[in-house]
């Protein structure tokens, strides 16, 4: 049988995956995407939060002017090509606890740098008959949260209507370069990229640093609560559907397995419970490995002694608002030269 000839071989199916895919298929470039197709990844329980303004410090996200415009205008095109609802703005409520935390956040409100993000405060009417306020509270604007579940699963529906998902693990050692092209099994492909997420950590062809870190989340419900913007005391609560809500934190970054904790769900539940005043029922508990690096950049990398083999990784706790933006640059080099 003929060997099936690709213009590209995407390793994995993450956030990295899937957007890199859509563009390159927006070029008409043929390509088959390799996917373990693990219900439970990075991307698939990442809560979609695109934030300008993070941590204890309130420090604008590295590149935020560039990267989350350009985010939201490619997420939104999406969502109208697709007539779904993939993106919706939210404010962000940060809980200030004390004086050297109000004070941060009133510097950050004065200065200019920080204007289009951080507002002093915002009515709290929304958040009132369920969430038992924190002394202030700081306001985030300019942020959105993606649908990620849904970026994933459209992408996967697209990919496979035109035959170009396989599901399995990619066996590493199976490739081979000729000189012109890679082959696989019985496919060649001119160029190959990984998006591997933190199972590229183990990869045989790049000799990257990544550092892992672990990440669970409470998928819970709040009977009749209606609250939709983000609030964030400790950890994030974020609307998903109906009266399911997202509560997530943790940085564990010698994580020995991939499996929720007892002790993870411990600390969020105490957290929940010292925010929330209404009843709540846990519905779903699920963990997961961010592709984090010791710098918290993205790795966008093209092999020395393989120039058609690439790296796209590293995205750590920001691969929404980082994979649009890097996922078009690296497709203007692989497609035109232009530098990475
Ligand atoms: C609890 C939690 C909450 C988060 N919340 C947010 C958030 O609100 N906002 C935000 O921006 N980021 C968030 N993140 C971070 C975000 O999820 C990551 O930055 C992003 O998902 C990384 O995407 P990726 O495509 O690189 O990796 P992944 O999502 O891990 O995808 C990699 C894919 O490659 C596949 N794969 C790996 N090896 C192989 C192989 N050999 N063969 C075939 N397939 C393979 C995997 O199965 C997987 O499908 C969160 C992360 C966690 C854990």
């Amino acid at each position: 049988m003929p060997m099936k000839y690709y213009d590209y071989l995407i390793v994995g199916q993450g956030i990295c995956g899937s957007i890199l895919a859509l563009m390159l298929r927006e070029r008409n470039k043929s390509l088959l995407v390799i996917d373990q197709g693990h219900p439970v990844t990075s991307s698939r329980i990442a809560a979609g939060i695109v934030n300008p303004v993070t941590g204890k410090n309130f420090v604008k996200t590295w590149m935020a002017d560039v990267i989350i415009p350009f985010a939201h205008q490619y997420y939104q095109a999406l969502q109208m090509n697709w007539s779904a609802p993939l993106i919706a703005e939210k404010l962000i409520y940060r809980g200030l606890d004390n004086i050297e935390a109000e004070n941060k956040w009133i510097s950050r409100t004065g200065d200019p740098d920080y204007q289009d993000y951080c507002t002093e405060f915002s009515s709290f009417e929304e958040f009132r008959p369920y969430i038992l306020p924190a002394s202030s509270y700081g306001v985030v604007r300019g942020g959105f949260q993606v649908n990620l579940p849904l970026l994933l699963d459209r992408t996967r529906e697209i990919l496979q209507s035109q035959g170009s998902l396989q599901i399995g693990s990619f066996d590493h050692k199976e490739l081979r370069f000729t000189g012109s092209f890679f082959e696989y099994k019985e496919l060649m492909a001119g160029k190959i990229i990984f998006c591997e997420g933190f199972r590229g950590k183990i990869i045989r062809f790049f000799p990257i640093c990544l550092f892992p870190s672990k990440g669970e989340v409470l998928f819970i419900k709040i009977p009749d609560a209606d609250f939709r913007n983000l609030i964030k005391h400790d950890q994030f609560i974020a609307h998903l559907y109906d009266d399911i809500y997202w509560v997530g934190r943790g940085y564990e970054w010698r994580a020995e397995n991939e499996q929720p904790s007892e002790s993870a769900k411990e600390k969020i539940l105490a957290n929940l419970q010292s925010m929330l005043k209404v009843p709540f029922e846990i519905t779903d508990h699920k963990a997961a490995i961010r592709p984090a690096t010791k710098n918290r950049r993205p790795i966008i990398l093209q092999h020395k002694e393989f120039p058609g083999m690439y790296f796209f990784n590293g995205m750590g706790t920001k691969g929404t608002s980082l994979a649009p933006y890097f996922a078009d640059r690296l497709v203007q080099n692989l497609e035109g030269n232009a530098v990475l």
